[in-house]
């Protein structure tokens, strides 16, 4: 569903990506795991169309999404490509149900579809309970429950996920990996996850290593086990 190839990015004289291969398939679960400052996170940002790559290219399903730009590379993101980072960036002013809700309404869906969605989504991720509190009133592994449900909204071919664990404790960790998996079961739904935790990155469909600027290692793990 998702295929890079030979990607490569500089800033300034540094090579950051020399050359990386990736290809995911519709419903997989996939980790990216490596030292910090290997480029993990400016894969995603390319794969993300958030970056360009200097040389390679990036398709998504039939569509080089690395010749988008403008309008049309805006369009193209908001509808097919979700995103949780570390820190969620939720809007602080605004309820959890209308946090989920925003990208939505942002790309001109009907609003009631868009609130039953976002509904639907928190139910799912054991947030019912939670609509219409606002993020501060929230715990750290609600919080980034409600970013998850809010990438999931516009229903995207893949979500990125750029450490999304990271400032939660081992239990609320887990408990947001296991929502992924969920999350497939119901929808199908594809991840590719960049992680420091090596436990969780061990129960993806795969985990890849990135080192020094390439994919040098991926371990099919359910062959494997
Ligand atoms: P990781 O996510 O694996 O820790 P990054 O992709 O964030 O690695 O960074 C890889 C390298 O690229 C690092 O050396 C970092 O300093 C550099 N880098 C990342 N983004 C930029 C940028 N916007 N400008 C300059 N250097 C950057
Ligand atoms: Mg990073």
């Amino acid at each position: 569903m998702l295929t890079a190839r030979d990607i490569h990015k500089k800033y300034g004289t540094i090579e950051v990506l020399k050359g990386v291969e990736i290809s995911i398939n519709t419903g997989e679960i996939v980790s990216i795991v490596g030292p910090s400052g290997s480029g993990k996170s400016t894969l995603l940002h390319i794969l993300g169309t958030l970056d360009k790559p200097d040389k390679g290219e990036v398709m998504l399903h039939d569509i080089n999404v690395t010749n988008l730009s403008g309008k049309k590379l805006a369009d193209f993101r908001n509808k097919h490509i979700g995103f949780v980072f570390q820190f969620h960036h939720l809007l602080p002013e605004f309820s959890a149900l209308e946090n989920v809700c925003i990208p939505g309404w942002i790309s001109g869906n009907n609003k009631n579809e868009v609130k039953k969605r976002a509904g639907e989504l928190l139910n799912l991720l054991g947030l019912s309970h939670r609509l219409h509190n606002k993020p501060g009133a929230l715990s750290g592994g609600e919080q980034q429950r409600v970013a998850v449900a809010r990438a999931l909204i516009n229903n995207p071919d893949i979500v990125f996920a750029d450490e999304p664990t990271g400032n939660l404790d081992t239990a609320n960790a887990r408990e947001l990996h296991q929502l992924f998996f969920k999350l497939r079961k119901e929808f199908n739904q594809t991840f590719l996850i960049v992680t420091h935790n090596e436990e969780l990155a061990q129960l993806s469909d795969r985990k890849l290593t990135m080192k020094d600027g390439k994919i040098v290692f991926e371990v099919d793990l359910e062959i494997e086990t």
